[in-house]
């Protein structure tokens, strides 16, 4: 494993009974120190709770992911689910991470979740984490930009999509109710596999543009992070774990509901470990699809891959995390390059693509109510940093590229930090710099299906860095855990 040699002085074996104090590294120094020298009273420490829920649609809805579907689902190929993790810290604060089999909560349905969630059981924005494994197997749900099946939805149909969006919304504030009951005295620690089955897919045309193909040159993350919760006893309560890697093994010609690779790692890893919930957490895998891909039997076989990476990484030593979670939300605007003239919308009425029609009214309607298109976007970062910065989870929102995560492990330590994509709500892809400036696909053009009024700026990839950086400086200074005001 690459990262051996950084990863060295923070590695610590974790002991197999006791309250999760085996940690004797890093996390001897600081506050975390506050905790040694009082033997009579051992301190609180972790306490994990877990539930699961089937939210595999009833009924026929559409599903999304691919723009070529012309109907809605037919079926059932593998049940989705949605899994909840909550965790205290032994401060009594509490946070809650969601695992969907899902292709991206719409940003209405991120803000009506974390209002009810909040509401309901009082766990704040910063600490509930809603993830997406961003399978193509997955319903639509309910958006007014309708991205991806908008133009091609009746009334009817519509009306299914929020049928079912509302009935999702209910459970996953259920399930989450039920994980907060079932807290229970538990022992974190991190460790980290690797995967190989994605691959790079800008692929470069003899023209100079980029296409969706397969491009074994470009950049990947091979970084399968790890997350144990053991019990006190040291049996296998849950595990969280990400890749970067579209869920796309499975084509658009499958009209069945199906979890893809996420979907069958997370069946394997609980086969294998009876009564724990494992949960799949995207990387920053934009750019990123598995290879080869196409049959039923490869997604399979990836998600036995994953399972495998993720057992390895549980099968090694790894670091014992100690609390408290310290939690932070925060938007920060990204720019959209400048727009193209009303008349250029206009135009777009008349195009072939259904679409870039669909796409062309939205802002015709935009322009209409607002005089002016957005010149930017109100992009959600979150990060949950565990203990005095043993790791922090960067959770980022959108198709993230993986230039993101690389860039990103690089600055801020490698063996400490987990970036996640597709998180909280999922609204364009978010390409760096050098995607931006290459344009294809993830660096502008789909735009159009995600309805937005176009490309980002090419300084999209300093601002979210630089909002990163200051967030996760402003956790480090901070000792009260005011960062659930951010
Ligand atoms: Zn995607």
């Amino acid at each position: 494993m690459k990262h051996t040699l950084t990863r060295r002085g923070f590695l610590a074996q974790t002991t197999a009974s006791g309250l999760g104090l085996g940690f004797a590294g890093a996390c001897a120094q600081g506050r975390a120190g506050k905790w040694f020298g009082a033997p009579s009273a051992p301190p609180r420490t972790w306490r994990a709770g877990v539930a699961k829920e089937k939210i595999t649609p009833t009924r026929p809805v559409w599903m999304t992911g691919y723009g070529a579907r012309n109907k809605p689902s037919e079926g059932v190929l593998c049940d989705l689910y949605v899994r909840v993790l909550a965790l205290e810290d032994e401060t009594g604060a509490r946070a809650v991470l969601v695992a969907s089999d899902i292709l991206g909560f719409p940003p209405p349905v991120n803000r009506s979740l974390s209002d009810k969630i909040e509401k309901k059981y009082r766990v704040p924005r910063a600490r509930l984490l809603l993830a997406s494994s961003h399978t193509h197997g997955g319903p639509a749900l309910h958006d007014p930009l309708g991205p991806l099946y908008g133009p091609r939805v009746t009334a009817e149909q519509w009306s299914e999509i929020q049928k079912y969006t509302q009935e999702l919304e209910d459970k996953v504030v259920a399930t989450v109710g039920r994980a907060l009951t079932d807290l229970q005295p538990a022992k974190l620690a991190f460790g980290r596999g690797q995967a190989k089955f994605g691959i790079n897919r800008r692929e470069k045309t003899k023209e100079g543009t980029f296409r969706i193909g397969v491009n074994p040159n470009g950049p990947v993350d091979p970084d399968v992070p790890v997350l144990r919760i053991e019990s006190a006893s040291g049996g296998l309560r849950a595990v969280v774990f990400g890749y970067a890697c579209h869920t796309t093994t499975l084509g658009g010609n499958i009209y069945q509901f199906h979890g893809d690779y996420a979907g069958f790692a997370q069946e394997a890893l609980e086969k294998e470990h009876p009564g724990a919930t494992a949960l799949f957490v995207m990387g920053c895998g934009g750019d990123i699809n598995p290879h080869p891909r196409g049959t039923l039997e490869q997604a399979q076989e990836y998600g036995r891959q994953l399972a495998a990476a993720v057992n390895q990484a549980m099968s090694k030593p790894m670091r014992a995390l100690r609390g408290p979670l310290k939690p932070a939300y925060a938007r920060v605007d990204i720019p959209f390059a400048p727009h193209p003239p009303r008349e250029a919308w206009e135009k777009q009425l008349q195009d072939a693509d259904i679409y870039k029609q669909w796409q062309a009214k939205e802002m015709l309607k935009q322009l209409e109510r607002d005089g002016r298109l957005p010149a930017s976007y109100p992009y959600p970062i979150q990060m949950w940093q565990f203990g005095d910065n043993h790791l922090t989870m960067i959770v980022l929102a959108g198709e993230v590229v993986v230039d993101y995560a690389l860039r990103l492990k690089r600055e801020l330590g490698a063996g400490r930090t987990w970036v996640a994509g597709y998180c909280n709500e999922v609204f364009a892809y978010i390409p760096s710099r050098r995607i931006v400036e290459e344009g294809g696909y993830e660096g502008g053009g789909a735009m159009v299906y995600y309805v937005q009024p176009g490309p980002f700026a090419p300084q999209v990839e300093e601002v979210i860095i630089g909002k990163v950086h200051a967030m996760v400086k402003q956790l480090q200074s901070d000792r009260s855990d005011k960062s659930d005001n951010l």
